[in-house]
């Protein structure tokens, strides 16, 4: 079933993972959270304050010492990942029948959340040394089939493709659907920052607006600026596989206070602050973080140096590992990036080497898994706009998470 090169190199890399996490038997997860600080006394205080939903002191806490730790001039937190996702876009004014442009290789929020926008999502490729949106693509893209619109041609061609009269918003359309391009979703894809300079720089000439699903890369940085702050709004996830826990969370990330405002208003139902009376002035989400899960995430977020030093040091040993292994091939820190290596990866010679490595260190105990359905190929988006995708579909097929759980 294996090739004798495949048998002996399968062996030894469970070998050195066993043998890494000092775990001879028994299932090594994928990642595994820690906790090691103050988590149980944050609890346990959050507990006898008695304020666990949505009032406490640990929500504004948690909120400024993330906003701290990653440079941003705000932070706001959410109930998880996916609808700080969709507060971010619809802050962003992304609108029902407009485009937004993302990866194909990203965990399935990103783009749930365009739809809960009703807007449609486009997939762009991705480069293949970080995996995450490839400007080059991005741009590429965006020559042929896009035109930007300035607020005096927005006048001359209102109504011209929705028929009614209506003054069309300035900015960049799609020349193939008429529809308006509101936004840009690059993922930092495992915790290896993608181009985001470049692509800033993209979205600035285009006016686009640029939102950075950062879900899976807090505390990576790029040319030394944490990830999540180049565009508007950056998003992060505290999910219980994460680098960082709140059991369930997420977080936006802002460089406009007067926009983190506006956020926390929608996230808390847009009610208006008042001493007794129930008044909301919009329609607004019950998206805000309960306390207690800021309790515990401000906990975490105390250790997060030690986690990343741990990852770091996982990280060097799986490349020392790896180095020089014919067949298999480790994912190194893409240049200019200082990654959390959230997740470590590895790239097998094709389909099916990658799914005899899934299955032979499943079968052993070593959870391992590969690289999500590409975003195009799930019923739910596969009529969307595609440009060539031949760089996700390259490492779909061959890219493997292994063990990454702080040590
Ligand atoms: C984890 C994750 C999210 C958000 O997930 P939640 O579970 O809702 O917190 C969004 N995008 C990506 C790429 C993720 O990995």
């Amino acid at each position: 079933m294996y090739s004798q090169t495949e048998n002996t190199l399968f062996a030894e890399t469970v070998q050195f993972i066993r043998q890494t996490f000092g775990q001879s038997e028994g299932t090594i997860p994928l990642h595994a959270p820690v906790f090691r600080g103050n988590e149980k006394k944050y609890l346990g205080e959050c507990i006898d304050s008695t304020y666990v939903s949505s009032v406490g002191q640990f929500v504004d806490r948690f909120e400024e010492a993330m906003a701290l730790f990653t440079g941003a001039v705000k932070a706001v937190v959410c109930v998880n990942g996916t609808n700080a996702l969709h507060l971010a876009l619809q802050l962003a004014g992304v609108e029902r029948d407009e485009e937004v442009i993302t990866q194909p290789l990203t965990f399935v929020a990103t783009v749930n959340a365009i739809a809960y926008c009703a807007a449609h999502p486009v997939f762009v490729d991705v480069d293949s040394d970080t995996m995450g949106l490839s400007p080059t693509a991005l741009k590429s893209w965006l020559e042929q089939n896009a035109s930007i619109e300035t607020a005096e041609k927005a006048e001359q061609n209102k109504g011209k493709e929705q028929g009614q009269g209506k003054a069309r918003k300035p900015g960049t359309y799609n020349k193939n659907t008429g529809r308006r391009i509101a936004a840009v979703v690059p993922m930092h894809t495992f915790g290896h920052p993608c181009r985001i300079d470049e692509i800033a720089e993209i979205c600035r000439q285009y006016h686009i607006e640029l939102i950075e699903d950062a879900a899976e890369s807090l505390g990576s940085y790029y040319k030394g600026q944490h990830t999540g702050t180049f565009g508007k709004i950056g998003v992060l996830s505290f999910n219980g596989n994460k680098i960082l826990t709140t059991g369930g969370g997420g977080m936006l990330l802002f460089r406009d206070e007067a926009l983190a405002k506006k956020a926390k208003h929608i996230s808390t139902q847009a009610k208006v602050t008042h001493p007794w009376a129930f008044v909301h002035d919009e329609i607004g989400y019950n998206y805000r973080m309960p306390n207690i899960n800021a309790a515990l995430g401000l906990a975490q977020l105390e250790q997060i140096e030690g986690f990343l030093a741990a990852k770091r040091q996982l990280a060097n040993a799986y490349k020392q590992f790896f180095a020089g292994k014919p067949g298999i091939k480790y994912v190194e820190e893409p240049k200019d990036c200082r990654s959390n290596f959230w997740l470590n990866a590895v790239l097998l010679d094709g389909l099916r080497q990658r799914d005899a490595f899934l299955e032979y260190t499943n079968r052993q105990g070593v959870m391992t898994r590969p690289a999500w359905e590409l975003m195009h190929r799930l019923p739910m988006f596969n009529k969307a706009q595609c440009g060539d995708l031949s760089h996700a579909e390259w490492i779909a097929d061959r890219l493997v998470n292994i063990s990454s759980s702080v040590l």
